[in-house]
């Protein structure tokens, strides 16, 4: 069967494949819905929102994982669905399908990769141009803003209608990777969609509020200190500049403060002016850096990214870096002349 390359999305056969796939499964089919490591707001509520429609449409033995420590982070503990969520050692060891949301590549997968080989037939819904192509069934569409848009289309073809519960899962993944319309990746499409989710009556402040604006006060003070050693270096990545800070795991403890606080910080660095690329470094372990990068379209971040084992999209990417905090900088710095898009 034909299957649709990484730049063109899924074709028509793939889209086939994927409604054959949950049509021909039994009354009694189990089905394993899992995303990628660290799950952000369109892992789980792409994951989420597609499965409260599995359940809809009659899908009853249905479980949802993903890898590492079972705990939801904070700003996603209210979302419908999450009683779908099962610890990854619970996960049905053979499930007659398994659905994988978001994820480039079968290492973001984890401990539950295996799945990908022992269950009866494995679909992949994702929107990474990196994605590597595991799996069986490929619904890799890197034209989509996020996962949530392949997913609200297969609910679509399979006739599963939306109602608010799965709307709000959609619209927090939509909203997440989309930086709530801010970025490129806000076509028409995406506001149409917005605008069917949003017809579900769901409240777009109350969830954003939850999802973006709801952090404790350790937190603030906590960005203070990471913010205020943040380093501007004009010289990086051809002259088009690099901003860049970190934080310790010993930050978070000192502030109290747990891991997903961090996951905005980006957001709050790469509004420099001066740079194009904007870096976080996020202490992980002993020597281990979870790194984000972003970049305004000079450097396209994710070939720096994938040179040091991660991926991405152009604009945000990310890896993870081993070594002390400068000598993984100094392989970033190393990777972003061969970066420069030309743009
Ligand atoms: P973030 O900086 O928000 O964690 O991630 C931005 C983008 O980079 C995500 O869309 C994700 O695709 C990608 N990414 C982040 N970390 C990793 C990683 O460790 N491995 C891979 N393959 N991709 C990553
Ligand atoms: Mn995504």
């Amino acid at each position: 069967m034909l299957s649709g390359s990484a730049s063109t999305g899924p074709t028509e056969d793939d889209w086939a494949a994927a409604v054959a796939a949950v049509r021909r499964l039994p009354a009694d089919a189990r089905v394993l819905l899992i995303c990628h490591v660290n799950p952000d707001g369109d892992a789980l509520g792409s994951m989420l929102g597609f499965g409260l429609g599995l359940r809809r449409s009659g899908v009853r033995r249905l479980q949802a994982t993903f890898p590492g420590p079972p705990e939801v982070p904070e700003p996603f503990r209210w979302l419908p669905g999450l009683d779908l969520l099962v610890p990854a050692v619970e996960a049905y060891p053979d499930p007659d399908l398994v659905v994988c949301f978001d994820a480039a590549s079968e290492s973001r997968l984890g401990e539950l990769v295996d799945r990908l080989d022992t269950a009866g037939e494995a679909l992949v819904l994702d929107h990474h141009a990196s994605n590597t192509g595991f799996g069986r069934i490929h619904l890799v569409d890197p034209r989509a803003a996020a996962t949530s848009v392949v997913a609200e289309e297969l609910l679509a073809r399979l006739d599963v209608p939306l109602d608010a519960d799965t709307a709000t899962c959609l619209y927090v993944a939509l909203t997440t990777d989309t930086g709530s319309f801010r970025f490129e990746a806000t076509t028409p499409a995406v506001h149409q969609l917005a605008a069917r989710l949003l017809a579900t009556g769901i409240r777009p402040g109350d969830i954003s509020r939850r999802v973006f604006d709801t952090r404790p006060f350790g937190a603030v003070r906590l960005f203070g200190e990471v913010l205020g050693r943040a380093r501007l270096d004009r010289a990086a990545a051809a002259g088009r500049g690099l901003v860049w800070t970190y934080a310790t795991l010993d930050d978070l403890a000192r502030h109290e403060q747990q891991p997903y606080v961090l996951e905005s910080l980006i957001d709050s660095v790469r509004c420099t002016a001066e740079a194009d690329v904007a870096c976080v470094l996020k202490q992980v372990g002993v020597d281990e850096w979870a790194v984000s990068m972003r970049s305004k379209g000079a450097v396209d971040v994710s070939r720096v990214a994938i040179a040091l084992g991660g991926g991405g999209h152009r604009f945000a990417a990310g890896f993870t870096g081993r070594g002390g905090a400068q000598e993984v900088l100094g392989r970033i710095r190393a990777e972003l002349d061969g970066a420069l898009t030309g743009s």
